[in-house]
């Protein structure tokens, strides 16, 4: 049976490109007879906004769609401390206090601007662990203990892994439980989630999240990147950048199941169009 989801995190209103998310994963799920989840991403304790949960639901309602909720992130905290330490006791999680600064300085001593961690703190049992600090995956080490690797997704076929555009990536945060990789990957296998779907931005983290299943011994899921939604300047909606929120509309009496019609067409709004195959 499929199961699919949507995955919004409360820290800004909805707007087109999620609705057009929401649909796909909805009617991917509805045409297979399957599940469809909404899961709230509510991790990032800071920026998450509990008001906005419930916005989203009626946001969802408003175009029709019906979905199962499950757990919000905010109460699986303990399974994401859970497995970290599982990747802590193999030695493939390690201790990080740089801040941005010190990692910009390193870059730039080692004459890499921007991008990856430069490793500063890898392999250093002097750290100061009273200090605030994130752990990091030793991504080599974790590569080189499972092989080749491949993924599937619905548009691009069979993908092998390559995680290395992220370097020794942030599996727990320093300022918060967990790292969207970590818990997104863990959420997906405890929600029984078969058919992952998302835009198509978060393609390349698919790389990260296909290696944590591999280390962790999760189940492995299919995924469909869909294409975004891009603003008159080609870049992907978002509020900030004065996309149109769905609450917006619905309390301005728009039909949200003539949108939700208009969307699966693809017959979008001026100024919005479908980003290239
Ligand atoms: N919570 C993420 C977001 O709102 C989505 C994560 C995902 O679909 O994997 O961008």
């Amino acid at each position: 049976m499929i199961v699919t989801r949507f995955a919004p995190s409360p820290n800004g209103h909805l707007h087109l490109g999620h609705a057009y998310s929401a649909i796909t994963a909805h009617d991917l799920a509805k045409e297979a007879g399957g599940t469809f989840l909404l899961r709230i991403e509510d991790i990032d304790g800071a920026r998450s906004r509990p008001d906005l949960a419930d916005e989203f639901r009626r946001d969802l309602d408003w175009l029709g769609l019906e979905w199962q909720e499950v757990a919000p992130q905010s109460q699986r905290i303990e399974s994401y401390q859970a497995a970290a330490q599982k990747l802590k006791d193999v030695g493939l999680l390690y201790p990080c206090t740089c801040t941005r600064s010190e990692i910009q300085r390193a870059q730039q001593a080692a004459g890499i601007e921007g991008g990856l961690y430069p490793g500063t703190c890898k392999g250093r049992d002097d750290l100061d662990l009273e200090k605030p600090h994130c752990l990091r995956l030793d991504l080599d080490k974790a590569m080189a203990g499972v092989g080749e690797l491949i993924w599937t997704d619905e548009h691009a076929g069979s993908v092998m892994v390559d995680p290395r555009d992220f370097g020794d990536v942030v599996i727990m945060r320093k300022d918060e439980p967990a790292s969207y990789h970590l818990a997104a990957t863990l959420d997906d296998a405890a929600d029984g989630v078969t058919l992952v779907t998302r835009g198509s931005d978060l393609f390349p983290a698919t790389h990260i999240h296909r290696l944590l299943q591999e280390l962790l011994g999760l189940p492995v899921p299919h995924w469909h990147h869909h294409q975004l939604l891009l603003d008159e300047q080609g870049k992907k909606l978002a509020k900030r950048r004065g996309s149109p929120s769905l609450a917006n509309m619905r309390e301005q009496s728009e039909d949200g199941l003539l949108l939700a019609e208009q969307l699966r067409l693809q017959r979008l709004p001026g100024g919005i169009s479908l980003e290239s195959a």
